[in-house]
């Protein structure tokens, strides 16, 4: 079974509050834990950054239906790779929101999340986007 890592970033179509996130986990989790799937979904300034890793088939459909989804748009795919093990094995889907909390407890990650994620900047340090969202599973509560 071969098992990937696929990472992108996009913008919420509309803010949204505590409820709407917690929807959008509800479902991620439910589904995740059924294909097998594990990773970490971050949310900073309107956007999202999110990891999938698990069966490839199974990780390239769920991300396939992820991108119709019309609470977000504009998705970028930063990273697609084959995986010899799982990151984030402690989450069907790992949650975290940052704030201006986080930007000062994280100033080496704080430009690349305090204003949102900016694929550009990100995609342009490799490695950049799995560091911060491993960093960022280990403060999940
Ligand atoms: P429902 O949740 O009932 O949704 C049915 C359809 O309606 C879907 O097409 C959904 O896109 C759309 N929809 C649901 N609620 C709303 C709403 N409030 N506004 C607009 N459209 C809506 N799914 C996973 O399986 N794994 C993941 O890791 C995962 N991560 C996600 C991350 C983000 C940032 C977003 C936005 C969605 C994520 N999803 C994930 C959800 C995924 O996009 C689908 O909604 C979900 O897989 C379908 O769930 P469901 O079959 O229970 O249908």
């Amino acid at each position: 079974m071969a098992l990937i890592q696929l990472l992108y970033v996009s913008s919420a179509t509309e803010p949204l509050d505590a409820a709407g996130l917690a929807r959008i986990l509800e479902s991620a989790v439910r589904l995740n834990n059924a294909n097998q799937i594990t990773g970490m979904l971050l949310y900073a300034g309107g956007n999202f950054m999110q990891v999938l890793e698990g069966e490839e088939a199974k990780v390239i459909a769920t991300f396939e239906r992820i991108a119709q989804d019309a609470r977000h748009h504009n998705l970028i795919e930063l990273m697609r790779e084959p995986a010899a093990a799982r990151d984030f094995s402690r989450w069907f889907m790992g949650f975290r929101q940052l704030g201006i909390e986080d930007a000062r407890h994280y100033p080496a990650f704080a430009p690349f999340f305090k204003a949102g994620f900016d694929p550009a900047s990100i995609g342009a340090r490799p490695g950049l986007a799995l560091d911060m969202l491993k960093c960022f599973s280990e403060t999940v509560r």
